[in-house]
Protein backbone atom coordinates (compact mmCIF):
# COMPACT_ATOMS: atom_id res chain seq x y z
CA UNK A 1 0.00 0.00 0.00
CA UNK A 2 1.44 3.13 -0.63
CA UNK A 3 -0.16 6.82 1.05
CA UNK A 4 -0.12 9.68 -1.32
CA UNK A 5 -0.62 13.46 -0.27
CA UNK A 6 -0.38 16.74 -2.14
CA UNK A 7 0.99 19.99 -1.21
CA UNK A 8 -0.12 23.01 -3.30
CA UNK A 9 2.47 25.84 -3.90
CA UNK A 10 1.59 29.40 -5.45
CA UNK A 11 4.29 31.51 -6.75
CA UNK A 12 5.05 34.43 -9.40
CA UNK A 13 7.45 34.27 -11.85
CA UNK A 14 8.76 35.44 -15.59
CA UNK A 15 10.00 33.63 -18.19
CA UNK A 16 10.44 33.25 -21.94
CA UNK A 17 10.73 29.80 -24.67
CA UNK A 18 13.93 30.14 -26.31
CA UNK A 19 13.12 29.98 -29.79
CA UNK A 20 9.58 29.63 -29.63
CA UNK A 21 9.13 31.61 -32.64
CA UNK A 22 6.10 32.81 -31.08
CA UNK A 23 4.82 35.41 -28.41
CA UNK A 24 5.94 33.46 -25.91
CA UNK A 25 9.64 34.48 -26.96
CA UNK A 26 8.82 37.64 -25.02
CA UNK A 27 9.52 37.97 -21.57
CA UNK A 28 6.22 38.00 -19.62
CA UNK A 29 5.32 36.46 -16.04
CA UNK A 30 2.49 33.87 -14.66
CA UNK A 31 0.76 33.52 -11.62
CA UNK A 32 1.78 29.84 -11.33
CA UNK A 33 0.69 26.79 -9.23
CA UNK A 34 2.95 24.14 -8.11
CA UNK A 35 1.27 20.63 -6.81
CA UNK A 36 4.33 18.29 -4.97
CA UNK A 37 2.27 14.89 -4.51
CA UNK A 38 4.35 12.83 -2.23
CA UNK A 39 3.88 9.45 -1.20
CA UNK A 40 4.98 6.93 1.66
CA UNK A 41 4.07 3.50 2.36
CA UNK A 42 3.36 3.92 6.83
CA UNK A 43 1.83 6.82 8.57
CA UNK A 44 3.88 8.20 11.72
CA UNK A 45 2.09 7.91 15.38
CA UNK A 46 -0.56 11.02 14.67
CA UNK A 47 -1.86 9.54 11.80
CA UNK A 48 0.53 11.65 8.99
CA UNK A 49 2.52 10.08 5.92
CA UNK A 50 4.27 13.39 6.53
CA UNK A 51 3.12 16.98 8.62
CA UNK A 52 1.85 19.27 5.67
CA UNK A 53 3.61 22.42 7.45
CA UNK A 54 6.83 20.70 7.09
CA UNK A 55 6.24 19.99 3.34
CA UNK A 56 5.17 23.74 2.63
CA UNK A 57 8.34 24.75 4.92
CA UNK A 58 10.58 22.86 2.21
CA UNK A 59 8.43 23.39 -1.35
CA UNK A 60 7.55 26.75 -0.45
CA UNK A 61 10.94 27.61 1.08
CA UNK A 62 12.53 26.44 -2.02
CA UNK A 63 10.41 27.97 -4.32
CA UNK A 64 10.26 31.43 -2.33
CA UNK A 65 14.45 31.63 -2.29
CA UNK A 66 15.18 30.72 -5.69
CA UNK A 67 11.62 31.28 -8.49
CA UNK A 68 9.59 33.20 -6.79
CA UNK A 69 9.60 36.75 -8.33
CA UNK A 70 12.53 35.46 -10.70
CA UNK A 71 12.95 35.26 -14.12
CA UNK A 72 13.41 31.70 -15.08
CA UNK A 73 15.73 31.12 -18.18
CA UNK A 74 16.94 28.45 -20.58
CA UNK A 75 21.09 28.18 -20.13
CA UNK A 76 21.10 28.47 -23.94
CA UNK A 77 19.46 31.83 -24.00
CA UNK A 78 22.25 33.83 -23.64
CA UNK A 79 20.91 37.18 -25.12
CA UNK A 80 18.28 36.88 -22.15
CA UNK A 81 21.00 36.23 -19.39
CA UNK A 82 22.59 38.27 -20.85
CA UNK A 83 19.86 41.26 -20.48
CA UNK A 84 18.96 40.34 -17.20
CA UNK A 85 22.50 40.73 -16.37
CA UNK A 86 22.02 44.65 -17.17
CA UNK A 87 19.32 44.57 -14.28
CA UNK A 88 19.79 45.78 -10.72
CA UNK A 89 18.91 44.17 -8.35
CA UNK A 90 17.87 40.91 -10.32
CA UNK A 91 16.88 37.57 -9.71
CA UNK A 92 17.30 35.15 -12.33
CA UNK A 93 17.50 31.21 -12.28
CA UNK A 94 19.14 29.13 -15.10
CA UNK A 95 17.08 25.66 -16.33
CA UNK A 96 19.09 23.10 -18.17
CA UNK A 97 16.27 23.62 -20.65
CA UNK A 98 13.21 26.03 -21.41
CA UNK A 99 11.07 27.31 -18.75
CA UNK A 100 8.31 25.51 -20.03
CA UNK A 101 5.76 24.25 -17.40
CA UNK A 102 6.74 20.38 -18.25
CA UNK A 103 10.53 22.13 -18.03
CA UNK A 104 9.89 23.34 -14.58
CA UNK A 105 8.26 20.24 -13.40
CA UNK A 106 10.62 18.06 -14.48
CA UNK A 107 13.27 19.91 -13.08
CA UNK A 108 11.41 20.05 -9.79
CA UNK A 109 10.52 16.12 -9.70
CA UNK A 110 14.40 15.16 -10.95
CA UNK A 111 16.35 17.97 -9.50
CA UNK A 112 14.83 19.85 -6.29
CA UNK A 113 12.73 17.28 -4.45
CA UNK A 114 15.14 14.53 -3.56
CA UNK A 115 17.41 16.91 -2.76
CA UNK A 116 14.50 18.22 -0.40
CA UNK A 117 13.00 15.17 0.89
CA UNK A 118 16.16 13.25 1.59
CA UNK A 119 15.92 11.61 4.99
CA UNK A 120 12.19 12.47 5.16
CA UNK A 121 11.25 8.89 4.31
CA UNK A 122 8.47 10.30 1.78
CA UNK A 123 9.17 10.27 -1.98
CA UNK A 124 7.93 13.08 -4.43
CA UNK A 125 6.48 11.63 -7.43
CA UNK A 126 4.52 14.16 -9.07
CA UNK A 127 5.00 17.17 -9.77
CA UNK A 128 2.51 19.20 -12.19
CA UNK A 129 3.13 22.80 -12.47
CA UNK A 130 -0.07 25.12 -13.40
CA UNK A 131 0.41 27.86 -16.29
CA UNK A 132 -2.80 29.21 -16.50
CA UNK A 133 -6.02 28.29 -14.66
CA UNK A 134 -7.15 25.95 -17.87
CA UNK A 135 -3.37 24.39 -18.40
CA UNK A 136 -0.52 22.69 -16.74
CA UNK A 137 1.87 19.85 -17.09
CA UNK A 138 2.76 17.31 -15.26
CA UNK A 139 5.81 15.15 -14.81
CA UNK A 140 5.52 11.51 -12.61
CA UNK A 141 8.04 8.80 -12.22
CA UNK A 142 6.59 5.47 -11.72
CA UNK A 143 8.48 4.53 -9.09
CA UNK A 144 10.15 6.08 -5.94
CA UNK A 145 13.41 4.18 -7.07
CA UNK A 146 13.83 5.71 -10.51
CA UNK A 147 14.39 9.17 -8.97
CA UNK A 148 18.48 10.02 -9.53
CA UNK A 149 19.95 12.34 -7.08
CA UNK A 150 21.73 15.42 -8.89
CA UNK A 151 25.13 16.23 -8.26
CA UNK A 152 24.88 19.89 -8.91
CA UNK A 153 22.34 22.66 -7.64
CA UNK A 154 21.75 25.38 -9.90
CA UNK A 155 22.17 28.49 -7.68
CA UNK A 156 20.16 31.24 -8.07
CA UNK A 157 21.76 34.63 -10.39
CA UNK A 158 21.27 37.74 -8.03
CA UNK A 159 23.30 40.88 -8.20
ZN1 LIG B 1 4.72 31.94 -20.43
Amino acid sequence: MSLNIMRRIKFCAGHRLHKHGGKCEFFHGHNYVADFHVTGDHVDDVGRVIDFAELKRLFKGWIDEHWDHAFLLNEADENGIHALKQVVPCKMYILPANPTAEGMATYLLESVCPKLLKGTGVTCVKVAIWETEDSFAEASIDTPSRVQEQEEWSEPMVS
